[in-house]
């Protein structure tokens, strides 16, 4: 038991809750000394498995990050099947001083779901899924849009597919594990067609909450808007425990079109030149439509995997000529490999389709007594189970691109000589369309987004590392490499985009300025809300928002292993 738990009497919470009161055990005790080498193997075998990771609540998708943290689960857990469960949960810690963290899926890369000193309240159990046809949130009343409402514990996967059962599309991410109502939309949350219906935040017309006071609140733009407008956007784990939220659903697309390939350079050179049409491309990408990920990697290579919606195969053509043909006319420099295809928007959340599409794209959930259907993507199998060495994202202003492309090529081919980089589009709201816009600049976050024509992410990490576990501890020799290398690719990025900032679920443990970098001129409002509902900190996360007067620790800026 950790300090704080301890010798304590858990009978007044067992008295509620009653069997939801869980003991977690480690799912890799099997593999500690004197453990079951049969039931090691099993445990190692279900942690390559997102969903049976969710499954239990002491294993997590991050094993731990160098110098920062090594994942550890709560010893004691509610299994949350209703608001009141969370509410006695809160009430418990609050009363009798412990920590709270909450864990959905456990996805968090920063260890934000992961406290081993402080109760735990998972909420994997509620995952009631209600599709409307008309929802009109509590208070302003009106005649209602289509929308989703979702328990605390819902995967995007499964969201997604209830949606398009009633052809309806819902603005979530891209890894079909991730949590609809948690971190993900708590933080901002950005997927493929983000440009076009904008963040999850912003679709959201209503959360229920439990408070640090224990109190279950129904938060929307009439009421408790405050909270509303913190609770998008202001950071997963902060301003309390939602139990549920509904979010606006948008009509399917037609059709999805995808580039997906890659442009090798002979040379460091050709390299930089190819890197230079880049910037000058990239910009005409600015619409309501383009989205995705283009690498820039220190073999020379600029990988694609590009999507659009409602676009033809034609007219996708039609964009990308000019880049393509540009490449394909310098044989001598460049050798080219990319394909442009489309596919029914239909098929997206369908396993057996992409069976046909691209074979071993979906990875099935095949543990027995799964549901069918359930699977993942084999692109997010490499973060399954990650020990990250570092990771860091920063917001690529468009204007650079137009008032000085030659400084941004050479910042992109000069960070990519030490890690390869990734430009994600979807995650740059430029050129997005203006209702998304305005949905967005309700949310809490960070105004830099609007501008920007990209995300930049670079990372680092190995893959089943569990640290404390013998014979499967990290390599911290390579993970230093890799941080570092990480670092230098960063801090050229960082010397191009001083006025920008990072995106909180998906950045530096370590990020400096951290309240200016995640939310910008947001953070002091966001700071009076915190203090409005958790004047005592009782939700703390890592770089997360804390009430007025309190900096909260670490500034970032050192990891102390390098
Ligand atoms: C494979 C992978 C792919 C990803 N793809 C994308 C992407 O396409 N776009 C994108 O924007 N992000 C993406 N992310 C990042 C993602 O947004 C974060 O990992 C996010 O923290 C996940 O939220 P979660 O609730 O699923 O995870 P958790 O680890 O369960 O929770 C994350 C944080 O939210 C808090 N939290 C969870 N549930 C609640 C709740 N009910 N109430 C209050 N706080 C809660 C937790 O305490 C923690 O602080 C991806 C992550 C992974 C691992």
């Amino acid at each position: 038991m950790s300090p704080g738990m301890d010798g304590l009497d858990f009978s007044a919470l067992e008295r509620q809750v009653g069997d939801r009161l869980l003991r977690v055990q480690s799912p890799l005790r099997a593999c500690l000394p004197g453990g079951d080498s049969g039931r090691c193997a099993q445990a190692l075998a279900n942690l390559r498995n997102p969903y049976a990771i969710e499954d239990d609540p002491g294993a997590f998708h991050t094993t731990g990050w160098l110098g920062a943290f090594d994942a550890g689960h709560s010893p004691v857990a509610v299994a949350a099947e209703t608001p009141a469960d969370i509410a006695a949960a809160v009430d418990f810690a609050r009363d009798h001083g412990l920590g709270l963290v909450i864990k959905g899926t456990g996805h968090d890369y920063l260890g934000r779901s992961s406290a081993p000193s402080a109760l735990l309240v998972w909420t994997h159990r509620m995952r009631d899924i209600t599709v409307h046809d008309a929802f009109a949130p509590a208070g302003p009343g009106g005649p209602g849009v289509p929308a989703v409402t979702v328990g605390a514990g819902a995967r995007w996967l499964e969201v997604y597919q209830a949606a398009a059962r009633h052809g309806r599309l819902v603005q979530g991410g891209g890894c079909t594990s991730v949590g609809a109502a948690g971190g993900f939309t708590q933080g901002g949350g950005f997927g493929p067609l983000s440009r076009r219906y904008g963040t999850a935040a912003g679709n959201v017309l209503e959360i229920e909450v439990v408070t640090a006071s224990g109190e279950i609140l129904v938060a929307n733009a009439e009421q408790h808007a405050d909270l509303f407008g913190a609770l998008r956007g202001g950071g997963g784990g902060t301003f309390g425990v939602v139990s549920k939220l509904t979010m606006r659903t948008h009509p399917m697309p037609g059709t999805i079109a995808i580039v997906a390939g890659a442009i090798r350079a002979a040379s460091d050179g050709e390299f930089r030149t190819l890197v230079r049409a880049l910037t000058d491309f990239l910009p005409g990408l600015c619409d309501d439509r383009w989205g995705e990920q283009v690498r820039l990697s220190g073999d020379n290579t600029a990988g694609f995997f590009m999507t659009a919606a409602d676009v033809t195969e034609a007219e996708a053509r039609g964009t990308w000529r000019p880049f393509l043909d540009w490449a394909a006319a310098r044989p001598g420099a460049f050798s080219a490999d990319v394909s442009v295809s489309v596919i029914p928007s239909g098929s997206l959340w369908d396993a057996s389709a992409w069976d046909e599409i691209a074979p071993g794209m979906a990875c099935p959930d095949d543990r027995p007594d799964q549901p069918p259907g359930r699977f993942w993507w084999a692109t997010n199998q490499d973060e399954v189970s990650q020990y990250l060495h570092a990771y860091q994202s920063r917001w690529l202003p468009l204007r650079l691109f137009r008032e000085a492309p030659d400084t941004v090529a050479d910042a992109l081919f000069g960070a990519s000589r030490h890690w390869g980089i990734s430009l994600h589009l979807n995650k740059g709201l430029c050129g997005a369309s203006a209702e998304a816009v305005a949905r967005d600049r309700a949310t809490a976050i960070n105004p830099a987004v609007f501008d920007a024509a990209a995300l930049v992410i670079t990372g680092s990490m190995q893959q089943y590392a569990y640290p404390g576990v013998p014979g499967y501890e990290p390599d911290l020799a390579l993970a230093r490499t890799g941080a570092r290398r990480v670092g230098a690719a960063m801090d050229v990025i960082r010397a191009l985009t001083a006025d920008s900032g990072s995106y909180v679920n998906e950045t530096n443990y370590f990020e400096p300025s951290w309240q200016q970098s995640f939310w910008g001129a947001n953070y002091a409002r966001l700071a009076e809300i915190k203090q409005a509902y958790d004047p005592a900190n009782l939700f703390r996360v890592h770089h997360g928002v804390l009430a007025v007067g309190e900096k909260g620790g670490a500034e970032g800026g050192a990891n102390p292993l390098l």
